[in-house]
């Protein structure tokens, strides 16, 4: 990320919420994004998913500046390549657990035979395999997290972004979803950039980065072991 700046427009006012922001991720790094609320976590993220536009700067990911692509060229390029996780699931409450995760693959042009391959992979990778018929509303918080982290990966994107994924959930749960997250990390080699107000959940990741006052700063005590 380069000399990224993004301003809402809204109504007459101009809010600048990121201005000229610089940060490098590598591949397969897991990072945890801090800051106070209202400082701009969500909206970075939705400008690295390619969710949004940014106002100004560059944004390259794996060799693609995603800040030059039109809306259409966006849309393809996130399909491909990213998967978001939500503090609210965003499952959608007619479809089920294993419709919910096929969704991101009605776009690929894959067979039906493949795409129930894939899905019944992603939800074996979260453990729900006995869940596939359930719909949302017959799945706890943390079940339901889990069909939303399936689905986030069942197109095998190389960057998935999390929005405070443990937000909404109890100590345990959230455990169990962060144990999901590092997997995606260790095993599967993801790059996985999570915003959390947690500072345990912070700490799972391999480096913790703060946003406040409009600046993207490391956090240099990450590597010491943090206690309960
Ligand atoms: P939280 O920790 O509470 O989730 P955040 O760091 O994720 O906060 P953002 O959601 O990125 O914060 O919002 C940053 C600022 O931008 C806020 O002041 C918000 O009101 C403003 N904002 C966010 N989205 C829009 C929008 N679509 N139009 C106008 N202003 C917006
Ligand atoms: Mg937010």
């Amino acid at each position: 990320i380069r000399q990224l700046s993004k301003v809402y427009h809204r109504g007459g006012q101009r809010i600048a919420v990121l201005e000229n922001l610089n940060l490098t991720v590598q591949p397969a790094e897991f990072v945890a994004l801090m800051g106070p609320s209202g400082s701009g976590k969500s909206t970075l993220l939705n400008l690295i998913a390619g969710i949004d536009q940014p106002t100004s700067g560059t944004i390259e990911v794996g060799g693609v500046d995603i800040a030059t692509l039109n809306e259409r060229e966006l849309a393809d390029w996130r399909a491909a390549n990213v998967g978001f996780i939500f503090q609210f699931y965003n499952l959608m409450p007619v479809l089920t657990a294993f419709e919910n995760v096929e969704l991101p693959l009605l776009l690929t042009g894959l067979s039906r035979r493949e795409r129930r391959a894939h899905v019944e992979a992603a939800l074996e990778m979260v453990k729900l395999s006995d869940r596939t018929d359930h719909f949302p509303n017959e799945l706890s918080g943390g079940q339901q997290q889990r069909v939303a982290i399936a689905r986030a990966l069942v197109t095998d994107p190389t960057l998935i972004v999390a929005d405070e994924p443990t937000g909404d959930l109890d100590r345990a749960t959230g455990e169990e979803v962060l144990r999901l997250m590092d997997e995606l990390h260790r095993d599967l080699g993801k790059t996985i950039v999570m915003v959390t107000h947690d500072p345990k959940a912070a700490a799972r990741a391999g480096r913790l980065i703060h946003l406040e006052k409009g600046e993207l700063v490391d956090d240099v005590g990450n590597d010491m072991p943090t206690h309960a």
